[in-house]
């Protein structure tokens, strides 16, 4: 199999950190960034380290960006320069554009100029965290759209020795469990008669604002 190719445009903290992760995982990686600066201080960790304008197009044809699988656009004060990027890359005909946002406007922009991907990086942070301090049997939070998320939810000591008929979380919440981990071990298709034991964790599907519910019923129980 032929691995993919990965360019890292903006080595901001975030640029940085999916810059080296992808390569530490064994993928060759270009780094870009205009400061020559934030070049060196990934060079060491990446494939490639270039210091280039990437509004310019030129600059980004002369450093072949185009023949990558995937650009990620970390470029998050400068919004005009996040949104050219994006623009240029799209017209270069990279195949997957990944831009991250600074609002939501923003990234409605990125949406309607065609990057494939948005993220939202210190909002989503900011969502789990909330949620994490809202239960801390919350260990992972998974949105699927503005309105649907999946959680994983340690099991609450009141629900130890229950069952998923009798916590009835469908009925009363209007969230599904998907499955029910038990240590390295996942259950897909957990039987409603099974009662959970310590330490299972429930991944659970549905509307936020019922998952909050949900999670508030067993952080204050
Ligand atoms: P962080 O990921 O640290 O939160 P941020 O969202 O605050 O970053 P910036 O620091 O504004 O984003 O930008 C990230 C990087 O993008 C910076 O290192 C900056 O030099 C680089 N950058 C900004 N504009 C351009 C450009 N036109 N071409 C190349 N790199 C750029």
């Amino acid at each position: 199999m032929v691995k993919k190719q990965f360019a890292v445009i903006g080595l901001g903290r975030f640029g940085s950190s999916v810059a080296t992760y992808l390569a530490k995982m064994g993928y060759d990686v270009l780094a870009v960034d205009e400061s020559e600066e934030r070049v060196q201080d990934v060079a060491h960790a990446v494939t490639h380290a270039v210091s280039a304008d990437s509004t310019d197009e030129e600059a980004l044809r002369a450093i072949g960006v185009r023949n990558f699988d995937v650009v990620v656009v970390a470029i998050g004060q400068d919004i005009q320069a996040s949104i050219l990027t994006t623009l240029i890359l799209k017209d270069m005909g990279v195949p997957y554009i990944i831009v991250k946002a600074q609002n939501e406007l923003h990234g409605k922009v990125l949406s309607k100029i065609g990057a494939d991907k948005v993220v939202f990086p210190e909002r989503d942070m900011g969502l789990r965290v909330a949620h994490h301090l809202i239960s801390p049997n919350i260990l992972e939070h998974i949105e699927l759209s503005p309105e649907f998320s999946i959680v994983e939810m340690r099991a609450p000591d009141e629900m130890i020795g229950k069952n998923l008929k009798q916590l009835d979380i469908r009925a009363k919440y209007n969230c599904n469990v998907l499955a029910v981990k038990q240590g390295e071990q996942m259950n897909i298709t957990p039987h409603a008669d099974e009662p959970l034991a310590a330490g299972d964790v429930l991944v659970i599907v549905g509307r936020n604002d019922q998952l909050i519910r949900l999670e508030q019923a067993y952080a204050e129980a």
